[in-house]
């Protein structure tokens, strides 16, 4: 069959998701191409490829696109008498399955997609019923069976197909930075984010932490270095690259130097960031690390987000981090449901004592179905139908602020970098481009310049491309798809 994924930017940080279910549909036999809705027609690319599915892999933020390039193809479908069948994968639909109905979409995957997908593709090969895919919803009240891989499984899959996102975004590989991930799941219960109702929602279906065995990573980790050229940082995207100190981060901090020797980026707690774990993360080559620090209060963060971290562990693993001369990138949340706008400057002087190399901000924007969304709803800080999108810098859909303040917090979702890494006698000169009517369009261009030329230059220089011509049309693709 002949498979269509979409997806919608061309990320600096390669789709994992899609490049593996690609590398599992061609090792079936079947014909896979990828488009950009940020770069290409899907109408086009329809005519010419020809596809006997469409697959849409969807984050939250960028539903409005998926549904108005999907609402074309459903007219061409009509208007030319060709029969596409349309799947979405991806956290949306995972979270969000009322999607299928919203867009009259012939099935939606939730979770895992590595063994849905190719029964999926074998079912409609064969003509025969999809009803009893695990992991496939044939309606909005979600799939009637689950289940997620087990580390086992992970080992045996495929490594990602690399080609077809570097043949969709060529700067890509220009770039000395590459992406793995090491493990699926994570067990907190942080109360703006979907794991916790991801793991309600596949509870039963094994272990939350999934993990590739250390040679597995590797081996892949190599296989890219050869073929990919050059290689000069990795970045591993595992939500907590580890939870404690074992077996498992012993031998990577034994095996990687040894078969990578490549300085690596990865996503920590606080609480997981023990000495003993950092030094062995240092070790084996850590020369960045991301640690959120959420909120500045510790009543709002372990009540109100149930993060379960004191100020002292975050002032701990942040000192920690500067003693052995990692790197740090954290983002903090503004607008918390719940929280008052002298929170929000409070957050922003707790994140600047801590020293982050990168700090960033955000407005906080509850996603639908998670425990903070909830408890908006409860305390009735934001109406049922309220647009739970995230989208980065935008003002917060609670009603609990003023319009002025809303403003405010989003200023400081674009200057708050800024704030936080400026010599002292500056703050008073950024705080008051917060607090005043400061253009919030200027505010993002100049707030987002910095913060990323902050991120490129601290937390992966080695990725910088060496030739100008390349740094060139990074940047240039980074204006047309990200300003
Ligand atoms: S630690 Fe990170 S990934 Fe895990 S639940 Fe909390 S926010 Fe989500």
């Amino acid at each position: 069959m002949r498979i269509l994924f979409v997806l919608n930017i061309p990320y600096a940080i390669e789709p994992h998701g899609v490049m593996l279910l690609s590398s599992i549909c061609k090792n079936a036999g079947h014909e896979v191409q990828l488009i950009l809705l940020k770069k290409d027609s899907l109408i086009k690319r329809v005519q010419e490829f020809n596809p006997h599915v469409v697959a849409y892999s969807v984050i939250g933020s960028e539903i409005d696109i998926f549904a108005a390039a999907d609402e074309k193809l459903r007219r061409y479908c009509e208007e030319s008498g060709t029969r596409i069948f349309r799947i979405m994968g991806g956290p949306h639909p995972t979270f969000s399955p009322g999607i299928l109905d919203q867009m009259s979409l012939d099935a939606i995957c939730q979770g895992d997609g590595e063994k849905a997908l190719p029964a999926l593709l074998e079912c409609l090969e064969k003509n025969e019923p999809l009803d009893d895919i695990p992991n496939i919803a044939l309606t909005s009240a979600g799939a009637r069976l689950r289940e997620k891989l087990s580390s086992e499984e992970l080992d045996a899959q495929p490594f990602a197909d690399r080609d077809l996102y570097y043949a969709a975004v060529p700067y890509i590989p220009r770039t000395g930075l590459r992406s793995f991930v090491a493990s699926r799941g994570c067990p907190f219960h942080c109360t703006f984010c979907y794991n916790h109702v991801y793991n309600k929602m596949f509870e039963g279906c094994g272990p939350i932490l999934r993990r590739r065995s250390v040679n597995s990573l590797l081996t892949e980790i190599e296989q890219v270095i050869a073929q990919y050229p050059p290689v000069r940082f990795i970045r591993f995207f595992d939500d907590t690259f580890s939870l404690t100190v074992d077996d498992w981060l012993r031998e990577f901090a034994e095996e990687y130097p040894k078969r990578i020797g490549i300085p690596f980026y990865c996503l920590m707690r606080p609480n997981t960031f023990s000495e003993e774990a950092a030094v062995l993360l240092k070790k084996a080559g850590c020369y960045s690390l991301s640690m959120a620090v959420e909120a500045g209060s510790e009543p709002i963060r372990n009540t109100i987000l149930k993060r379960g971290l004191s100020d002292k562990d975050m002032r701990t693993a942040f000192e920690r981090a500067r003693r052995l001369g990692i790197n740090t990138y954290g983002n903090t949340m503004v607008a918390v449901p719940g929280t008052t706008i002298e929170d929000d400057f409070h957050s922003m002087e707790f994140t600047r004592s801590l020293k982050l190399t990168v700090p960033t901000f955000s407005v906080c924007s509850p996603s639908r179905g998670t425990e903070l969304a909830d408890f908006a709803m409860e305390q009735g800080l934001m109406p049922a139908d309220a647009d739970m999108i995230t989208r980065f810098s935008a003002e917060s859909p609670l009603n609990s602020y003023t319009e002025k303040e809303k403003k405010i917090q989003a200023r400081i979702a674009c200057l708050g970098t800024l704030y936080c890494t400026v010599p002292g006698f500056l703050k008073p000169l950024v705080k008051l481009m917060i607090t005043s009517p400061f253009p919030i369009g200027l505010a993002r261009k100049i707030g987002f310049s910095f913060a990323i030329f902050r991120i490129a230059t601290r937390l992966f220089p080695h990725a910088i491309p060496k030739n100008p011509i390349t740094i060139v049309r990074v940047a240039i693709d980074g204006i047309r798809y990200f300003w």
